[in-house]
């Protein structure tokens, strides 16, 4: 154990009036320190039975920044407010990792209330305050609460991201099918105007609903650190550049891996909301694509015309004149002279 841990010490959750102020036995951390801080961690000595403990928490607790605030004695506020610092209380216990006599089941350390005020100035969390305050029991228990979501939130968005990715791909198989096999017949149903606002309608649905599945699959996997992107030209670099900043290759911009984690948890998340946002988006066009096909008018003109004449007959769609010649479908001509008879067919005879 470590020098000067009370070995002998019984396992307590009441605080020793002898005990010196919590706050002199630790220093705290505000991580990341480049852009919003995810992590609180505290390093110091146990008040109770002085082993060495580190234990980390979310930047954010249960209290609003204004109960935070409230809970630091009047004398040591120095002018700073809600505004001009962020706060945050922890209400935990000791953390030495040594089975203390008497100790419930499960329970390490001597069981010694530690209740600390973080207080740093907005937007620069290395000049981190620290102050003895006093918290509740059932604090204490949210404040683990929160610990163990801390450690699992990553698995939990992951897991949920997966689902996603999961019902996309079927989503985009559905599209698939119904834009290659389905897609030319429809066209051929409506009216040639109506074509272009199918085909975008088509389109929009086909692209949104690929990139929905591209950022569930990077909500539930992450971006690896740069194995496909392995050039180091220019279009390389440009195209390093639109990763996300939480790839493995960025641990160090966060200071701690868990601060990393956080962000890969952030990341995930704001992956996932564009992976759904995605797929709302191409069920709309594809709707949309859907009633232009019910709704829009007929091709009109359906029918073909049969032109029989003494060198053969020809059917065609369009029969324009040129000269003293028909002109069938732009191609086949049949001379005007030739002509014995023509008449409308709902469709052409096959030849
Ligand atoms: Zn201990
Ligand atoms: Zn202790």
């Amino acid at each position: 154990m470590t020098p000067g841990h009370d070995d002998k010490r019984q396992w307590s959750d009441e605080r020793d009036p002898s005990d010196p102020d919590a706050a002199d036995q630790f220093a705290a951390h505000v991580l990341p320190t480049k852009g919003e801080p995810t992590r609180v961690v505290l390093d110091g000595r146990c008040p109770g039975c002085h082993g060495v403990m580190t234990s980390v928490h979310t930047a954010r607790g249960p209290l609003t920044q204004a109960e935070a605030s409230e809970r630091i004695p009047p004398a040591k506020r120095e002018g700073a407010t809600p505004e001009t610092h962020s706060y945050r209380v922890i209400a935990t216990r000791c953390g030495c990792g040594y089975e203390h006599l008497e100790a419930p089941e499960n329970e390490l350390g001597c069981g010694a209330p530690i209740a600390l005020a973080v207080r740093w100035p907005k937007g620069k969390p290395d000049d981190v305050k620290l102050f003895t305050v006093t918290a509740s029991a059932f604090e204490r228990r949210e404040e683990r609460a929160l610990q163990e979501t801390l450690a699992a939130q990553l698995s939990h968005v992951r897991n949920a991201a997966e689902s996603w990715r999961t019902g996309l791909g079927g989503f985009l198989a559905v599209l698939a099918v119904v834009f290659f096999v389905e897609g030319a017949t429809s066209f051929d149903d409506v009216a040639s105007r109506w074509h272009w606002p199918l085909a975008v309608l088509l389109l929009a649905s086909a692209a949104s609903a690929l990139y929905g599945a591209y950022r569930a699959i990077r909500a539930a996997y992450g971006t690896p650190a740069d194995e496909y992107v392995p050039g180091r030209g220019l279009v390389w670099q440009a195209l390093r550049n639109q990763l996300p900043a939480t790839t493995p290759r960025h641990i160090h911009d966060y200071d701690s891996v868990g601060a990393w984690q956080d962000a890969l948890a952030g990341q995930s998340v704001t992956d996932l909301r564009h992976a759904k946002v995605a797929t709302v988006l191409a069920a709309m066009c594809f709707a949309a694509a859907a009633a232009v096909t019910w709704l829009a008018p007929d091709p009109g003109g359906s029918e073909r015309l049969v032109i029989e004449a003494r060198t053969g007959s020809v059917c065609g769609k369009v029969v324009t004149e040129r000269g003293d010649v028909l002109v069938v479908d732009g191609s086949r001509e049949v001379a005007l002279r030739d002509v014995v008879s023509v008449k409308p067919v709902p469709t052409c005879p096959s030849q």
